[in-house]
């Protein structure tokens, strides 16, 4: 009944996998915390959200996002292809339906940058499969460092920034954990953590019940 350590299991017994929401309000470090925990676990996929903006420098397709166009984000929610859609800043964001579904069911972890609305919508859908994390920098002082840059941006593009991230904070009570990230090194084993422990749910743990049986064999 126990298994070798896989891809499917957490130590020995096999498990349903689970979507681990990572939101933070920008100049919080979410990015550099998801890439750590990406780099590093095996167990863990980033979920490709479908978008219809532009690529940035550097962004690939089917890596950073799949880059579609307004008709083809249309036609994908009329199919019911979203498990999730949100409009921001006048550009539509969604997460297909099929890959995670599926992977799910085989054990595999799938980590997701999605805003509030995202978040809320998968929860209200998929409550049990969903850990919400947040992301909280440990004072404004260095929030607005962090989001002013090199200096080269003008007042009103810093203001701006401010005003999006005091917003995206404002959510911060629609999710499950919420970590300081005053250090990025203990940040990232605090979220390590809260991972860890969550594939541990029993829930999660489908392959318990064949086991926990053979343990309660009665002897001969
Ligand atoms: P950006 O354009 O900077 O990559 O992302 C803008 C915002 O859209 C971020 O807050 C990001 O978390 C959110 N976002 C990215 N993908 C999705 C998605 O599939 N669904 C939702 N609801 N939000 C997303």
């Amino acid at each position: 009944m126990v298994q070798s350590s896989s891809p499917e299991t957490t130590g020995t017994l096999a498990r349903r996998g689970l979507m681990f929401i990572l939101s933070s309000p920008s100049g919080a470090g979410k990015t550099t915390i998801a890439r750590m925990l990406l780099e590093h676990d095996p167990q863990l996929r980033n979920s490709v959200s479908c978008t219809t903006r532009q690529p940035r420098p550097g962004e690939v397709d089917g890596e950073h996002y799949h880059f579609i166009t307004h008709e083809q984000f249309d036609a994908m929610v009329e199919a019911g292809e979203f498990l999730e859609w949100a409009t921001v800043f006048g550009q539509s964001y969604g997460t297909p339906k099929a890959q995670v579904k599926a992977g799910l069911k085989d054990g595999v972890d799938y980590m997701f940058d999605i805003d509030w609305q995202g978040t809320q919508q998968l929860y209200q859908k998929l409550e049990r499969d969903v850990v919400r994390v947040f992301l909280l920098p440990p004072s404004i002082e260095e929030l607005r460092r962090r989001l002013t840059g090199r200096g080269t941006d003008s007042a009103e593009v810093i203001h701006a920034r401010m005003e999006r991230a005091r917003s995206e904070i404002s959510h911060w009570d629609g999710y499950d954990y919420v970590v300081v990230n005053d250090d990025i090194a203990s940040c990232y084993e605090e979220v390590k953590k809260i991972l860890h422990a969550e594939r541990l749910r029993r829930a999660r743990q489908t392959g318990l019940i064949g086991f926990v049986r053979e343990l309660m064999q009665p002897d001969d």
